[in-house]
Order: C-alpha cells, then structure tokens, then sequence
C-alpha cells in the first residue's frame, strides 16, 4: 500500500513528496514542528499540540499556515488515505522558500508537510521495560521552549548516548540539574517517594504529555512536586521515567552508571503508564 505525504496543498506518494531545496527549513532549520499521537483512529491532545505550534511559529516570528478548521480536515484525510488507526501525525511548517539570506524574508508562504507514520498501540503491559539513559552536558541553544526543528543538537547527544550503550541522554545544564531527554520530558520518584518533574521554563520543551499526565496524576490524588532536579537527585531516586506523544511513558532503569530501583520498573512509573493508557482509550 502506497504511503501519502500532505505537502504545500497535495497529497502526495510519500517517496515522490518534496520541498524546494530553497526552503528555509533545510537551510537555517528555520522552522517548527509538531507530533500528535493517534490512538486507535483517535488525535490524542490535538488542541494542545496546535496551541503550541501556534506558539512556537509566534515565537519565530511566524502565523500559522491556516486555520485549525482547515488543517484538521487534512490531516484527517492524510490518515484515511494512510489507512491508519495508530501511529504518528507529524507537521512540518517553515517560513517557506526564498534566496538564501539570514534575514527572513517577507511574503514568502509557508511550507506545510504533514506525514502519517504507522506506529504501535501503547501497552504498559509491553511497552514497561526500562531503558538506559546517560547524562551529559545540554549543548542546545537557549530556547528549548520552542519545538523547533533546528534538532541537531539533541540528536548528536543522542548518538553519543547510543555510542555509549545507552537508549537516551539525560541533559544537564550548567547549574547541574537535569533540564530533559534528548526527545521526551525527565521525571523522578525523588528520595523522599514524591514524583517530581522540572516546571515548564525556556530550558525544555512543555511537553503535552508531561501535562496531560500532571492533570491525571492529580485527578488520582498522586501529589506532583515541579521542581528541578539534580544529576545526584536523579542518582539517588526511586524511580525515573520519560515522557512524550511518541513514547507515552517509558521507564528509566539506569542513569549512567547508577541503576534505579535495582533495575526493576517501579510502581509509580507503572501507575500513571496504566492511567495514561486508560486516557488513550477514552480520549
Ligand atoms: N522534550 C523534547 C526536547 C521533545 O522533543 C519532546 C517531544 N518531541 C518532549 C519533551 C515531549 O513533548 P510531547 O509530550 O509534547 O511529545
């Protein structure tokens, strides 16, 4: 079965679909990007994701490239075609194509992409193996708040981190707190048993998911404490676990060379996998 790719108003074979090599996004990186999980037919969190693809193009100066009235019919078309029912939605805007110059250029159009990728059905019962991450300095620029596709940092991190024989990186700023994955949002079960992630700040991306499970977590009762974490903090916790559209919640069973929770995926982690997966099922 052929693939589509949505690009700039038609739906094209995904290996013929392409943007002019003038485009800002494979020039400068001068665009942003968003991933919305689709969950047995159904877009998880689309408002959010939209909210902050709004947010992000506002940032760098950018509308967006149409209404959500008009994109959402697209992307619901772009899964029929990819006869998909779980997978991976993801929407590429630049600021388009024009002559080459550092200054953004006026009245070039937007480039949309938007591609559809098959993907699996979250399960805790087999997604919950733990992975290992390594901690090491976080070298990206300034503005991790924007879901920018200017991703070359966090991907040589996160090739160093699968050099090393690790699954991720944990990034850790100057000051010795770890700021996030290299692609997901880092939460712990600190010392003291409390489930603690960093506040949303220009250091990381605002997850959707990170949110979507802090509301759940508290509609259950289970206490949050946003609040930066230290690589030591992380050393010494119970439990460690990521976050993001694409990963739902994966667990973390070693920090460099620190296993946690002896190896096992503990039970926190496992609680909000199984709310975060009854949420998919009613979302
Ligand atoms: N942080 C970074 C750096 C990311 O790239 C992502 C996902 N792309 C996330 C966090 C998680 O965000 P979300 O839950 O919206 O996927």
């Amino acid at each position: 079965m052929s693939r589509f790719a949505y690009v700039n108003g038609t739906y094209a074979r995904h290996e013929e679909a392409s943007v002019h090599i003038e485009d800002r996004g494979f020039q400068f990186a001068d665009g942003i990007y968003e991933v919305i999980y689709l969950y047995k037919g159904r877009l998880i969190d689309t408002e959010a994701h939209l909210d902050r693809m709004e947010r992000s193009l506002r940032e760098i100066h950018m509308d967006m490239p149409m209404s959500r009235r008009a994109m959402m019919p697209i992307i619901k078309e772009l899964i029929r075609r990819n006869r998909l029912r779980t997978g991976l939605i993801y929407m590429q805007v630049t600021r388009g194509s024009s002559k080459r110059d550092f200054i953004f250029p006026e009245d070039t159009v937007p480039t949309l992409v938007i591609t559809a990728r098959r993907g699996a059905a979250f399960d805790p019962n087999k997604s919950l193996q733990g992975m290992k991450v390594m901690t090491m300095e976080d070298m990206r620029w300034a503005r991790c708040d924007i879901k920018t596709t200017a991703l070359l940092p966090a991907s040589m991190c996160k090739q160093v981190a699968l050099d090393a024989g690790y699954s991720d990186a944990w990034l850790v700023n100057k000051e010795g707190f770890v700021t996030e994955g290299t692609s997901n949002n880092a939460w712990i079960v600190n010392a003291e048993g409390k489930l603690q992630t960093r506040p949303p700040s220009h250091e990381i991306l605002n997850g959707i998911t990170r949110k979507s499970i802090i509301e759940l977590a508290q509609k259950e009762g289970i206490e949050i404490v946003e609040k930066p974490f230290t690589v030591e903090e992380a050393y010494n916790a119970r439990e460690a676990f990521v976050t993001s559209a694409s990963a739902c919640v994966k667990p973390v069973t070693q920090i460099d060379d620190k296993v946690i929770a002896n190896g096992a995926v503990g039970l926190t982690c496992e609680k909000i996998a199984k709310i975060y997966a009854d949420f998919l099922e009613k979302a």
